[in-house]
């Protein structure tokens, strides 16, 4: 049973959408993180008996994506904090590791996945921070290298304003030698981290689109450029930094794009605060179809043609992931050569094809992106079981 606190026009956030109702589970409802939650966002309260009412007409609403956007439950991850990111082995997997601290999205992204992963899909924030420590400590005890984000779920961001988790995290990933926290994001939040005592264990990340993918579907999120800046605005307080070309959404004319936003990133940011790069290209489950046909009515990027890949996701045709992909490497690797470069899901003739080698010729995904954490963040390979006769000049570096 949840309490639910009621107010109309509560709290502008990010992009132009309004939270018009917090739940608060009962179980948190003394915590102070509740309390700060609340008076930030100067919410009154009104107790209901049973939301679950309030839960169905959100689940049998005709859009129950756009009504989970002005909704926030306040309550506690009863699972793991931590999870391995699901990845299929048909694909080249990363090894990440997602840190759940919360569910769904302010911005309002056309191809969004979250729009069909959770049902009903409704924006929640977990303020069980003293069980999220503890299972981060336990993480930072192991020996083995953590390369966690809490940007798969959510947006890592969106909630600064109301509720510092990312900036509380920052300081906790602080100083360990085996774990670091990367912040996924296409907002500009980055204000309450700039001053902090990061010690390089946090990788600030931004999503890139060409300009006219971030008009016509990402809505609600910050410009290329606004982006670019906040990363630049991060580099000179010390952060390493990530971006993640996904997804690479294929219209005519995109190659140029694609490769005018390298251009334009490294005009800003020094190749040597990058720790990686990724690339995707737009997939989808075939549910999402629906949704986006639904919802995101102007938007065309379901209407190409596309295969069905063998973990059930419609991809565009292999050549045309190549070209796409192939445009942008070559920019890239004009300005930035030593740049870590991986694909998110992709298969080792894609590898082969676009950077010439396989990343099992290296030690393998995981043991490349470890290697670049390592260089970049700082860490002491000898102190981690993946590198255990490793200086940093001997870690496996792919070629450019
Ligand atoms: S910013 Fe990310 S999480 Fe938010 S709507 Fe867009 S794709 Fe989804």
């Amino acid at each position: 049973m949840f309490c639910q606190i009621t107010r109309h026009s509560v709290t502008y956030l990010s992009g132009k959408l309004k939270i018009r109702k917090l739940y608060i589970d009962p179980q948190v409802a003394d915590y102070p993180e509740t309390d700060e939650i609340s008076t930030r966002m100067n919410a009154g309260l009104t107790v209901v008996a049973d939301p679950d009412e309030t839960l169905r007409d959100i689940r049998n609403s005709k859009n129950p994506e756009t009504e989970g956007k002005h909704c926030l439950f306040i309550t506690c991850n009863k699972g793991p904090f931590i999870r391995k990111c699901p990845g299929t082995s048909h694909y080249t997997c990363c090894d990440y590791h997602i840190l759940h601290v919360g569910a769904y999205c302010t911005m309002d992204c056309s191809y969004c996945i979250l729009q069909a992963y959770f049902h009903p899909p409704v924006l929640t924030l977990f303020v069980n921070f003293r069980e999220m420590t503890d299972q981060l400590e336990t993480l930072f005890s192991s020996g083995r290298l953590y390369r966690t984000g809490t940007g798969e779920f959510t947006d890592s961001l969106i909630w600064e304003p109301v509720y510092p988790l990312a900036s509380r995290l920052v300081t906790l990933f602080s100083g360990r030698n085996n774990a670091v926290l990367e912040l996924k994001t296409k907002t500009v939040a980055t204000q309450g981290l700039l001053g902090l005592d990061h010690r390089r264990n946090t990788i600030m990340s931004w999503s890139l689109n060409t300009e006219k993918a971030i008009r016509e579907q990402e809505r609600g999120t910050a410009s290329l450029d606004d982006r670019i800046s906040a990363a630049a605005g991060c580099q000179s307080r010390g952060y390493p930094l990530g971006f993640h070309f996904d997804p690479m959404i294929w219209y005519p004319g995109c190659e140029s794009d694609y490769a005018r936003i390298a251009r334009k990133l490294f005009r800003r940011i020094d190749p040597g605060s990058v720790v990686w790069i990724s690339m995707g290209s737009f997939r989808f489950m075939p549910r999402l179809q629906e949704i986006i046909e639904r919802r995101h009515p102007r938007s065309e990027i379901v209407h190409g043609e596309f295969i069905r890949g063998p973990d059930g996701k419609m991809r565009y045709f292999k050549p045309l992931r190549i070209r796409l992909y192939r445009a942008l490497v070559e920019a890239i690797r004009k300005l930035a050569p030593d740049v870590t470069l991986y694909f998110c899901m992709e298969d080792d003739e894609v590898w082969r094809k676009v950077l010439g080698y396989t990343p099992g010729q290296y030690g393998g995904l995981p043991s490349i992106l470890n290697a670049s954490t390592v260089r970049h963040c700082g860490l002491d390979p000898k102190r981690i079981s993946e590198f255990p006769r490793n200086t940093v000049d001997t870690l496996p570096v792919p070629p450019v």
